[in-house]
C-alpha cells in the first residue's frame, strides 16, 4: 500500500477512542460544555445506561447556527485563541475534540437558540457524516442528543459493562459536576425515573448531604486553609464512611475533578494516621489556584495534572488535613460501636458526658507519667472538649488473649487493643515533649554498638541531629560502626539494636525528605516499638496505668497507623444481639 493521508471520519474515530471511552465520558463532556456555555439548569435524560440514549439539555448561551458545523469539527473551539490561553486555562474545554469525537462515533443531534437568536436551529451527524443546519423549533439554550453510541464499531461496544454499571459511571460524572457548581440545578433520569435532583439554592453542604447520603454530609469534618494564592475547601466523612479503596475520594483542582495518584498520596499522608492503611472516609476536596501554577494539558480527559510548584501544594493540603481532623471528633476520645459498620448512616454512638478528669499517681516505672515534664495546666489545656468522668482505677477489668482489655463503661463494654493504646500514648507523650523541648533523654550505661556499612554509617550520622531532638543520641565509633548513647527516658524498653535499624530503614527510605518527615516518621517507628505487644502478659497494675495515661490524650481514637484503639459494644448493639429489640 502506498502512504495515503487519512480520511477525516477515520481520523476523528481515532481521536474520539481517547475521549469517549464509555457513555459517561460523553455525560461529563456534555456537562461540562453546558457549564462553560454559562448555563444554570442543566438535564441529564439518559436509556439504557446511556448506550442507547444520552441528551444534555441546557440553558446556556447557545450556539448561533453558522458556527454549528464548527462545532463538531476537530480542534474547533470558542475557549482557545492564542498560545498563551494555554497557559491559563479557566473552562473546561480547551481542545475543541468533544463533539467531533462523539458525533464520529454516535449518531449526534444539536438544537440551539442563542438569547438574541429569533429562532433555534437544528443539525445532525451522523457518525462523522455532517447535515445541514436547519430551522427547528426551541427555546434559549443547547439540547444535545447522543443516540446509539458505538454502534459502528463492534470492537469498542464488546467492552461496555451493564446498562446499570454504565448508568452509575454517568451518575459519577454528573454528582462530581454538580458538587462544585453552587448556583446551578442538576436533574438526570434514566428510563423516565428521576435518579438525581440537585437544587440550584443548594450549597457545598447540601449538596455533599444529597450526592454522599444524609447520614454522612451531616457529619462531614470542614477544613479550609488560605496560603498565598491556594485555596483549599475539603470535607471529610466520619470514621464510619471509612471503606477500604479510594472509591469515594473526590479531588477537585479549580472545579475540576482529578484522579491524580500524586494528589491521592498527599490526601493519604493527610488522614493516614486516622484511618486504617489502604482505607478512606468519603473525601471531598477542592484545591482552587491560578491556573498558571497547574498544568491540565496532560492527559485527553484532563484527570491527571502537573503543579509547578508541587511540594508546597502536597505540603498545605498534607497539614491542613492533618490539623482538621486533630482539631475534630475524628481525634477525640470516642470509640465508634461495634454495631457502627452495620449502619453507617446513623449517628455514632457517644457515651462521654462533660466531667473532671483526675490524675492518679503512679508508681510504675514503665507505665507511669514521667512526672517532669508537664504541669497540669499544660495538660487541662490540651483537653479535648469531650471527657468523661474517669474511672479507670475501679470497676472490673477483663484482659482477652493477652491483647484486648475488656471494661464496662456506662454505656455497654469497652474493648481496647492495649498494643494501640500503649502506641497511641507512646505518640502522643513524645510529641508533646519535643514540642515543650522537654524530651528526656537515658544515657545508656554500656553504648550498644551496631555493625553497619561505611555508607549506612554516613546516612545515620547525617541525621543524628534530628534524632537527638527525640532523646536517641548515635555517634560514630570507628569507621562502619555506630555507638547508641542514649533513648528516650519513656521508651526504656525499645531494643537498641533494632532502634538502630528502623532509624536507618527510615533515613534510607527517606532520602530526600524534610526534617520533619524524619522526625515524624522515627516517631512513628519508636512508638510502636516501645509499646507493648499484643499477647504480652500485663499485671493488672499496669493496665489500669496504661488506660490512665490514656485517658486524656489530645488524640486516641486510633493508633499511629489508623487503626482502632478501642470499640464500643454499645447497650443498643447488645440488645439486638439478643433479640430484646430489632
Ligand atoms: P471544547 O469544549 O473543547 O471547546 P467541544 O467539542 O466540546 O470543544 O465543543 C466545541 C464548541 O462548541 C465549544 O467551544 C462551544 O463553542 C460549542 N459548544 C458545545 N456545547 C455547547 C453548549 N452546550 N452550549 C454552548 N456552546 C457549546
Ligand atoms: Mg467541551
Amino acid at each position: 500500500m502506498k502512504i495515503q493521508r487519512l480520511n477525516r471520519i477515520v481520523v476523528d474515530q481515532i481521536a474520539a477512542g481517547e475521549v469517549v471511552e464509555r457513555p459517561a465520558s460523553v455525560v461529563k463532556e456534555l456537562v461540562e460544555n453546558a457549564l462553560d456555555s454559562g448555563a444554570t439548569r442543566i438535564e441529564v435524560i439518559l436509556k439504557e445506561g446511556g448506550l442507547r440514549w444520552i441528551e444534555v439539555r441546557d440553558n446556556g448561551g447557545g450556539i448561533p447556527p453558522e458556527e454549528l458545523p464548527l462545532a463538531v469539527a476537530s480542534h474547533a473551539t470558542s475557549k482557545l485563541l492564542v498560545p498563551e490561553d494555554l497557559e491559563a486555562i479557566a473552562s473546561f474545554g480547551f481542545r475543541g475534540e468533544a463533539l467531533a469525537s462523539i458525533a464520529a462515533v454516535s449518531r449526534l443531534q444539536i438544537l440551539s437558540k442563542t438569547q438574541d437568536a429569533p429562532s433555534a436551529y437544528a443539525m445532525q451527524v451522523s457518525f462523522g457524516e455532517v447535515g445541514a443546519v436547519r430551522e427547528a423549533p426551541g427555546g434559549s439554550g443547547t439540547r444535545i442528543r447522543v443516540e446509539d453510541l458505538f454502534a459502528q464499531l463492534p470492537a469498542r461496544l464488546k467492552f461496555m459493562k451493564r446498562p446499570s454499571t454504565e448508568l452509575n459511571h454517568c451518575i459519577s460524572w454528573v454528582e462530581r459536576l454538580a458538587l462544585v457548581h453552587e448556583g446551578v440545578s442538576f436533574t438526570l433520569h434514566h428510563e423516565d425515573r428521576l435518579s438525581l435532583d440537585i437544587p440550584a439554592d443548594a450549597d457545598l453542604s447540601a449538596r455533599c448531604s444529597l450526592i454522599y447520603g444524609k447520614g454522612i454530609g451531616q457529619k462531614m469534618v470542614r477544613v479550609q486553609k488560605q496560603r498565598d494564592s491556594l485555596h483549599l475547601d475539603a470535607r471529610i466523612g466520619p470514621p464510619e464512611s471509612a471503606q477500604r479503596g479510594a472509591r469515594r475520594v473526590d479531588l477537585f483542582l479549580n472545579g475540576r475533578w482529578v484522579r491524580d495518584a500524586r494528589l491521592l498520596g498527599a490526601v493519604r499522608q493527610g488522614i493516614k494516621e486516622f484511618v486504617p492503611p489502604g482505607h478512606y472516609p468519603v473525601v471531598f476536596l477542592s484545591l482552587h489556584l491560578p491556573p498558571s501554577r497547574v498544568d491540565v494539558n496532560v492527559h485527553p480527559q484532563k484527570t491527571e495534572v502537573r503543579f509547578r510548584d508541587e511540594r508546597l501544594v502536597f505540603g498545605s493540603i498534607v497539614n491542613a488535613l492533618k490539623q482538621g481532623l486533630s482539631d475534630s471528633t475524628w481525634a477525640t476520645r470516642s470509640a465508634g460501636s461495634i454495631g457502627d459498620s452495620h449502619r453507617r448512616a446513623e449517628g455514632r454512638y457517644r457515651y462521654f458526658e462533660g466531667g473532671t478528669v483526675e490524675r492518679a499517681g503512679q508508681k510504675d516505672a514503665f507505665f507511669s507519667e514521667s512526672s517532669s515534664v508537664d504541669s497540669s495546666e499544660a495538660r487541662e489545656a490540651s483537653l479535648p472538649m469531650e471527657t468523661h468522668p474517669d474511672d479507670v482505677g475501679k470497676g472490673k477489668l477483663i484482659s482477652v488473649a493477652r491483647t484486648y482489655l475488656v471494661r464496662e463503661v456506662e454505656a455497654g463494654l469497652e474493648i481496647i487493643d492495649q498494643h494501640a493504646l500503649h502506641e497511641r500514648v507512646n505518640l502522643e507523650e513524645l510529641r508533646r515533649d519535643i514540642q515543650n523541648s522537654v524530651v528526656h533523654s537515658q544515657p545508656l550505661l554500656v553504648p550498644e554498638l551496631v555493625d553497619v556499612s561505611r555508607a549506612d554509617l554516613n546516612l545515620l550520622l547525617s541525621h543524628a541531629d534530628i534524632f537527638l531532638t527525640m532523646g536517641v543520641k548515635i555517634e560514630a565509633f570507628g569507621e562502619t560502626t555506630a555507638a547508641l548513647h542514649a533513648v528516650p527516658a519513656r521508651l526504656t524498653h525499645l531494643k537498641p539494636q533494632s532502634l538502630v535499624q528502623d532509624l536507618l530503614e527510615i533515613a534510607e527510605e527517606n532520602r530526600d525528605a524534610r526534617p520533619e518527615k524524619i522526625q515524624e516518621e522515627a516517631l512513628f517507628s519508636m512508638a510502636c516499638r516501645g509499646a507493648v505487644m499484643a499477647g504480652d502478659h500485663l499485671a493488672e497494675e499496669d493496665l489500669r496505668s496504661l488506660l490512665q495515661r490514656g485517658a486524656h490524650l489530645p488524640q486516641d481514637r486510633t493508633c499511629a497507623h489508623g487503626r482502632p484503639v478501642r470499640v464500643l459494644l454499645s447497650l443498643d448493639d447488645l440488645e439486638k444481639a439478643f433479640y430484646r429489640k430489632s
